[in-house]
Formats: structure tokens, C-alpha cells, sequence
């Protein structure tokens, strides 16, 4: 039997494999597409993670897709209203019919003779092994392991005689209830998850090694509450995501080019929402620039608010060692508690774990370089959806399915069947991910490089992007499109 043939195989039923699906079904009506889920259900990150208090950290407007925009006026939404945003996508779009469950993607291979990828999917249900070959593979795998969150080595860990935690995998029969919690770390996850368990707990203490930006966001959009109350839906919504956008883009550029002004906002802002006599500049003044790591968003200033009512504070040492009742810091401070939270991030994994193969030579992803942040030099027709790591990831990941939609039928109104990547003529290479967070710093010899100049420099600027990848020629410099003399019979 000759394996299942599809136009385009989309790997990853998550927010962007889910969008990725609506865009081809809209701009390649005749392609047959087919998602490959690893796990049981769609959502992604939205469905895996379940700790109290998760939410987007981006404006939903933003992070909604462009085709489907986010209509509560609530612009930071909780995980679960997110993950229905997803599937009802899905659903009406008949998305969800797509998707095959429980096949975990191991390997693809590229044959240029036909021009094709047969991929090679591990069945988690029936414990067999599927194969299946498309024209177009499009990774929307993510970028962190689904198994295992990143947990460093906690001196003295196994000692300690309560509940540990990794926000990954949030046990649901946890009542913290009155209980005393440490959570470690400083990042998102640990922002979101401290006034969380604030609210119930007897006491949270946000144990970190060194301080992180936290920036308030407002919940509410009066601007745009102004805009959904006096314009037409159709003006409103594209407006309010457009005012996001610039925001954001503010906010990043002016990090960068005046780190001195924003460090001197931020640590301003914190200071009027905290008591008086505060040390804002011991637990929320890094030694880094704000952005040179993801800045931190709090809704409303939950965080600030659960340390000035007294349920949750912060403390910034090196752990000694955790002891049978909580941990003990190197100032010699005893934390007491209950339940510790290591909320100290994910462990990023490139492409799901899949291996690729071109002609049988396997492709070390490290040694590729990104073109327009969504393919890899020498790696023919293949995308992944990587988002932004400065704005909502959606902004990104539509564009490139867009991109992938132009590239689709590109090819057929030519009719070339491959279109490979070109590394950058010259010039230095640079980490593709220009962050000095723990989860970058950690993978960056795992991940691809990006070039000095367009189109293999990631921006991270979504106008930018906008005009490159909506309007910008399809068949430039960095990319070779050909014919193959014999190419597959389609299906
Ligand atoms: C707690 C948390 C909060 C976040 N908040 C924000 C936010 O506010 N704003 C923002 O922009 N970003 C945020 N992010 C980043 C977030 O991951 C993205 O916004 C978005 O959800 C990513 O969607 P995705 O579909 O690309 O990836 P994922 O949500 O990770 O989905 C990937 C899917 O691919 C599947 N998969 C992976 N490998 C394979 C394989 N080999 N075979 C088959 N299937 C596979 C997975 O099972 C999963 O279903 C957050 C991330 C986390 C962890």
C-alpha cells in the first residue's frame, strides 16, 4: 500500500497549527491538508498548562488570529478562554476534522527525486507507526518540550517533606488552601502564579535568584471600549489590534534605544504601587536592561497588590539547600513552606524532536540559517510557525501561514514543485533569538542561525514583517524554486 498522500501536513493542533489550517483552507481552497496532534486533544499550550492563574501575558487582540479577531472587551484572557477561543476556531471552520490524535511526528525525510516528505508519526493510542507523505510540511510543533518543564539542579530538593511542583504539571488534586508556598523563579510563570495562590494560601513567597522587569498591564481597553462603542465591528476590532501592536512595538523599541528611561519608568511604576520603604530596587531592579529578557506583565498589578496586602512576598538570594520544612537561603534566611513551585521555566526543543532528512543526510537544525524567520536554508518546502518573542506569538505565526499559502500556490502557478532556501551569500552569523533569558541562553546551539540582513534577519518587528511577508515578492534572493524532471503522481 502506498502510504496517504496530502498537499500540505501540518504538524501541531495548537494555536498556531489550528490557525495554519483556517489559512490554507481560505487561500488554497484545493490543497488537502492533514494535522498531525501528538497528544489527545487541540489547544497546545493551553490544554497542557493548568496552574492557578493562568493567562496570556500578551493582549488577546493581538494574540487572537487576524481572521478571527478576539471580541471580549478583556484584553488579558485566563488559559481556559483561551483554549476555547481555539477549539471554536477549529470547530467552525471544521478545522478539528483535520486533526489526527496521538501521532507524535519522529522523523521526515525529504526525497528531491519526487519531491516529496514522507513523515514517520509514532502512534500514542494504538502503539503502531503511521507514514504519510505531503508536498509541504509545516511545523507548528512550538518550541519547548511537552514531557518535561526545565528544573535546575535545587540544592537539597529531595529533602524537603512537602508537595513539589513543576507549573508543567500541575497535580489537580493540589489545595493550597491555607498552605505556606514558595515558588521559585522570577519569570512569567512565576509573576502569574504568585498572587494566584496569594489569594488562598496562608502565605507566598516568590523565592528568585535575581530580579526580572515587571511591567502592569490594565485588563481593561478604554480606547478600545471607546472604539467598539462608536465604530462599526468591522473598523473597531482591526483598530484595537493595530493599537496593540504599535504599543508593543513601543515599548520594545523604546527598551532598546533608551534602556535608561524605561529602567527609571519601571522601577517608578513599581514603587507607587508597593508601601512605602519598599526595596523596589533589591526584588525589582535587574542588573540587565528591560527586554534584554522577556519583560514580566501583570493584569492590573496583581503582583504588586498581593505583596502590599501582606499574602505574598519576595525574596532575591541564592538557595543553600531546601530543608525538610521549606528552604534556607545563603543570607541564612529561613523560607518556610508547605509546597514549593519551581516554576524555573520550560526546556526548549526545536521542531517537536522531529529529525529531518534531505536525501538521506540528517539536517542539524543549528547549522541552517532562518529565512524570513519560517524556513530553513537548504531544507525545501518546509515552514515552522515561530512566533515573536516581544509581541504575541499570533502576530508572527499568521503571517507565516500566510507566507506559506503564497509559497503553495506560487509554486503551482509556475509550476515548479520545490522551493529551497538559500543560506545568506555572506556576512556573520548571529543566535537567532537575540534574548539573554535562562530558556534562549540554554538552546541557543540547538536552534538555527540568522544572517546580518533581510531576508535572513529576524526583526522581531511585526509592521516590518507585515510589508516583507503580505507584499513583499515571494521569489527573491534567498529562496530557489525548480521543477523536478520526475515528481510524484499526486494521490
Ligand atoms: C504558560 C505560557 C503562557 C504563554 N503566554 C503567551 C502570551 O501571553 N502571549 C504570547 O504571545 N505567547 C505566549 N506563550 C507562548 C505560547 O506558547 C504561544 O503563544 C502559543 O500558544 C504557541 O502556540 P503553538 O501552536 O505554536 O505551540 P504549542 O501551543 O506549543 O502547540 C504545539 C502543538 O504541537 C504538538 N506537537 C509538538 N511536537 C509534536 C510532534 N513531534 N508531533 C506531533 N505533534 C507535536 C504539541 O502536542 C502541541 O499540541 C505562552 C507560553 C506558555 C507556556
Amino acid at each position: 500500500m502506498p502510504a496517504e498522500h496530502v498537499d500540505v501536513l501540518i504538524v501541531g493542533a495548537g494555536l498556531s497549527g489550528v490557525g495554519a489550517a483556517c489559512h490554507l483552507q481560505d487561500r488554497c481552497p484545493d490543497k488537502t491538508v492533514a494535522i498531525l496532534e501528538a497528544r489527545g486533544a487541540t489547544g497546545g499550550t493551553w490544554d497542557l498548562f493548568r496552574y492557578p492563574g493562568v493567562r496570556s501575558d500578551s493582549d488577546m487582540f493581538t494574540l487572537g488570529y487576524s481572521f478571527r479577531p478576539w471580541t471580549d472587551p478583556k484584553a488579558i484572557a485566563a488559559g481556559t478562554d483561551i483554549l476555547d477561543y481555539i477549539r471554536a476556531t477549529a470547530r467552525e471552520r471544521g478545522v478539528d476534522r483535520l486533526v489526527r490524535f496521538h501521532h507524535r511526528v519522529v522523523e521526515a525525510a525529504w526525497d528531491s527525486a519526487t519531491a516529496r516528505w514522507t513523515v514517520r508519526a509514532e502512534r500514542s493510542d494504538t502503539g503502531g507507526t503511521v507514514e504519510l507523505t505531503c508536498s509541504f510540511l509545516y511545523c507548528c510543533t512550538g518550541y519547548y518540550r511537552y514531557d518535561a518543564g526545565h528544573t535546575p539542579d535545587l540544592p537539597g530538593l529531595d529533602r524537603f517533606a512537602g508537595r513539589v511542583v513543576h507549573p508543567q504539571q500541575w497535580p489537580a488534586d493540589l489545595d493550597h488552601r491555607g498552605q505556606r508556598v514558595a515558588v521559585v523563579g522570577s519569570g512569567a510563570t512565576a509573576v502569574t502564579i504568585v498572587p494566584a495562590m496569594a489569594a488562598e494560601a496562608e502565605h507566598v513567597t516568590m523565592v528568585q535568584r535575581s530580579p526580572s522587569w515587571v511591567m502592569t498591564l490594565p485588563t481593561a481597553d478604554p480606547l478600545g471600549d471607546l472604539a467598539r462603542r462608536w465604530l462599526p465591528r468591522r473598523l473597531a476590532l482591526p483598530l484595537i489590534r493595530w493599537k496593540n501592536v504599535l504599543l508593543a512595538t513601543l515599548i520594545f523599541q523604546l527598551s532598546r534605544r533608551a534602556p535608561g528611561l524605561m529602567r527609571s519608568r519601571l522601577t517608578a511604576a513599581a514603587r507607587r504601587q508597593l508601601p512605602p520603604g519598599y526595596p523596589v530596587e533589591t526584588h525589582f531592579a535587574p542588573r540587565y536592561a528591560p527586554w534584554d529578557q522577556r519583560l514580566c506583565f501583570v493584569p492590573d498589578g496583581d503582583l504588586f497588590r498581593a505583596i502590599s496586602a501582606g499574602r505574598a512576598s519576595v525574596v532575591t538570594d541564592a538557595i543553600d539547600t531546601f530543608t525538610e520544612t521549606g528552604l534556607r537561603l545563603a543570607s541564612g534566611t529561613e523560607v518556610p513552606a508547605d509546597i514549593v513551585v519551581t516554576a524555573t521555566g520550560l526546556a526548549v526543543l526545536a521542531l517537536g524532536g522531529m529529525k529531518l532528512t534531505v536525501d538521506g543526510r540528517e539536517v542539524d537544525i543549528a547549522d541552517t540559517v532562518a529565512y524570513k524567520g519560517m524556513m530553513l536554508s537548504g531544507v525545501p518546502n518546509f515552514a515552522l510557525a515561530l512566533g515573536y518573542t516581544n509581541a504575541s506569538w499570533t502576530l508572527k505565526c499568521d503571517l507565516t501561514s500566510m507566507y506559506v499559502c503564497r509559497l503553495v500556490n506560487h509554486l503551482d502557478t509556475h509550476g515548479y514543485q520545490v522551493c529551497t532556501p538559500l543560506p545568506p551569500p555572506s556576512g556573520p552569523l548571529q543566535p537567532l533569538i537575540d534574548l539573554k533569558s535562562g530558556y534562549v541562553l540554554r538552546s541557543l546551539d540547538r536552534l538555527p542561525k540568522q544572517g546580518a540582513a533581510a531576508p535572513w534577519r529576524l526583526y522581531q518587528n511585526y509592521p516590518r514583517d507585515l510589508l516583507m511577508m503580505r507584499h513583499g515578492s515571494v521569489a527573491d534572493e534567498g529562496v530557489r524554486f525548480h521543477r523536478v524532471s520526475a515528481p510524484a503522481a499526486v494521490r
